[in-house]
């Protein structure tokens, strides 16, 4: 069943590639593996998947050690300061940077660890109250500041898209923030490395992909309901 997914997802990973030009290579999918045990995990790692996606400390910290070292864990989740040292040494990329004041707590510790923290700014495009993430009138000013940390490299952008039932809604969403994305890569701001831009979910990442993004997170479309 599971391979049957993986399968179905990556068919239409090349069929939005196909139909919006794109190299299919330019697109990563992030099996979004919250809630969901190693056992399963391990099964989507046998098909292939090495980029994981969790959204809470905890998880990444109890599954990591029971999986292959070669798995990279993406934390996509809303990520409190005082959680950042745990989470560290194990999150390949911190998709869900979602204000100046997280972003200088990464600094911080990946100091003192001796590390440099990728991590991805999240935008809230549609301007959800239920959701974190900059405005995107936000963003150039918090790049200004962020830009100058040197414990942290910004790689790109991440946006979680409202939920809707008919994908193409989220379209201009998505057109919006990959435009921002051109704009501020074209800036070539130091210490700002625009190379990802995550986006697309189970519901929505065919338009995503169309429309630019260079990851997609799916957790539903590979693992069934949670
Ligand atoms: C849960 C989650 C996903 C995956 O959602 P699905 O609809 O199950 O594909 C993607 N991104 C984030 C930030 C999530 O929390």
């Amino acid at each position: 069943m599971i391979a049957e997914h993986i399968k179905r997802v990556e068919e239409n990973i090349l069929k939005a590639c196909i139909k919006s030009g794109r190299d299919p290579r330019e697109v990563t999918l992030i099996a979004v593996s919250k809630t969901k045990p190693v056992e399963m995990i391990g099964q989507v790692y046998d098909n292939g998947i090495r980029e994981f996606g969790e959204n809470k400390v905890q998880e990444i910290l109890m599954k990591q050690p029971l999986l292959p070292k070669d798995i990279n864990w993406h934390m996509i989740g809303h990520l409190q300061t005082n959680k950042v040292k745990q989470v560290l040494p194990y999150a390949s990329l911190i998709h869900s940077v979602d204000s100046v004041k997280l972003a200088a707590c990464i600094d911080r510790e990946a100091k003192k660890a001796g590390l440099t923290a990728s991590v991805l700014l999240e935008v809230n495009v549609a301007r959800e109250t239920s959701k974190y993430g900059f405005y995107l009138e936000e963003l150039e000013e918090a790049l200004e500041i962020v830009k100058d940390f040197s414990g942290i490299q910004v790689k790109g952008f991440m946006t979680i898209a409202p939920f809707v039932t008919n994908s193409e809604e989220n379209r201009e969403i998505f057109r919006k923030l990959h435009q921002f994305y051109v704009d501020i890569k074209a800036k070539n701001i130091d210490n700002v490395n625009m190379s990802v831009l995550s986006m697309g979910m189970t519901g929505d990442y065919s338009v995503a992909i169309e429309e630019g993004a260079t990851m997609i997170r799916v957790g539903t479309g590979i693992f069934g309901a949670r």
